[in-house]
């Protein structure tokens, strides 16, 4: 019997995680092991998923778990989200743009929505008519949003929305993008507004090069263009322009966490993983598990993963309880994926040259998990902040 991700640790279940979340996660892995995995190659050839995939998830209540159910969501919390994407990455069906959707898009039309925008939108994103993205980057702003230059003008009851983004996952799918504009350029951050644009309703609107990217090859990155875009105003995220810059940090501790959440279920996959191989392959005439150095790394990397799953259930159990700090995310964000990082670089080294081989799926997590320390604030970003807090 392969060795399961979800128990190769043994850690004990955070009270978060109770039946009905286990529940969900059982339900998520299933559908995604069946309906998923079997086409996922497929998905990595043409470097982008199907609307039927989404669409699919959607009926398999995948999208907007924690969306109260008066707007078409499950009415979960994040503990429900978690289960999905952990249930993603033990699968290993990572470039499936959920989380982003789920965990970050949904929440800023939840959390600064008007009631009209609430129910125009998120029923929609729950049945996966609607995909989501969120488009803060450009070529010539990351790590400093303020740089921002996308610049959203009032002309009557409609914005003329002007600039390009890039680097936007889901990007050639997604119809509901929440764009990171600049209402009042001469005001910097305090400036700054979250437009929504429904782009199957826009004109001007184009998207640029799905992007050629190492790993995550399924998910589409794109770069997007504005092109004198009208986008009504009653779109504005917020009563009042100006308060983009104070959404996005009151969000990010949440996208933070849900890259631990990944960083620490494809740890426990890469893992699961080796165990299986190691016990298999034999080397000068016994198993390649039988070689201490073989037990030693593996068991320093089970030892360090599961410090990671605790410091993550004990964030998700503080986010849950609405007390996680944006500076103990970053260092969950930081942490963790440096972690999945190393834990899958060692691993890939016990599978030998089959590691280096994509039919492997080793190889493949090693292309996907090196993004984790670059988007959603590099690591480096992350240092910054909690150096801040010193
Ligand atoms: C696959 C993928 C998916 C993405 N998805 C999205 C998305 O959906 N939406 C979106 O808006 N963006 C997305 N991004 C963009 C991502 O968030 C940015 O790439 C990231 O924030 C870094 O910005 P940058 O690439 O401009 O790097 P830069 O900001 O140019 O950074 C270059 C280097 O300088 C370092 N650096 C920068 N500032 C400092 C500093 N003050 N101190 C020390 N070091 C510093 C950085 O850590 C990095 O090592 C995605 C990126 C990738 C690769």
């Amino acid at each position: 019997m392969a060795t399961d991700p979800a128990s190769v640790l043994g850690t004990a279940k955070p009270a978060w995680a109770g039946e009905d979340v286990a529940m969900l996660y059982d339900m998520a892995r299933r559908f995604l092991a069946e309906e998923i995995e079997p086409r996922y190659e497929e998905f990595e050839k043409a470097e982008s998923f199907d609307r039927e995939s989404w669409r699919k998830a959607g009926e398999h209540g995948l999208l907007c778990a924690s969306v109260p159910e008066e707007y078409g969501g499950a009415g979960g919390t994040y503990a429900h989200e978690s289960a999905i994407i952990e249930a993603i990455s033990h699968v290993g069906v990572d470039g499936f743009g959920i989380a982003l959707h789920n965990s970050i898009v949904a929440p800023y039309i939840l959390h600064y929505g008007s009631e009209e925008q609430k129910r125009r939108w998120l029923p929609r994103m729950a049945t996966g008519e609607l995909i989501g993205a969120i488009a803060m980057t450009e070529p010539g702003a990351g790590s400093d949003l303020q740089g921002v230059k996308t610049r959203a003008e009032k002309d009557g009851n409609h914005y003329r929305l002007n600039g390009s983004k890039t680097f936007i996952t889901n990007g050639q799918l997604a119809n509901l993008i929440v764009v990171v504009t600049k209402t009042d350029p001469e005001k910097g951050a305090k400036g700054t507004s979250l437009i929504v644009v429904e782009t199957d309703e826009v004109e001007g609107f184009e998207r640029g090069r799905n992007l050629d990217k190492i790993g995550l090859k399924s998910n589409d990155t794109s770069e997007l263009f504005f092109n004198d875009v009208r986008v009504p105003t009653a779109n504005l995220l917020g009563s009042e322009e100006g308060q983009g810059f104070v959404q996005l940090m009151q969000q990010l501790p949440q996208e933070r966490l849900q890259i631990g959440a990944t960083a620490v279920a494809m740890a426990e996959r890469a893992l699961a993983l080796t165990i299986d191989y190691v016990k298999e392959r034999n080397a000068f005439g016994q198993k390649v598990i039988d070689f201490q150095n073989t037990q030693f790394k593996l068991a320093e990397l089970k030892t360090e993963a599961t410090i990671g799953r605790v410091f993550y259930n004990d964030c998700a159990a503080r986010h849950i309880d609405g007390g996680l700090d944006p500076v103990t995310a970053s260092m969950a964000k930081y942490w963790l994926s440096d972690l999945q990082g190393k834990v899958v670089d060692e691993c890939l080294q016990l599978f030998g040259g089959y590691g280096y081989m994509n039919e492997y799926p080793i190889a493949r997590m090693y292309r996907d998990a090196r993004v984790q320390r670059i988007y959603g604030g590099t690591n480096e970003i992350m240092k910054l902040l909690i150096a801040r807090s010193l």
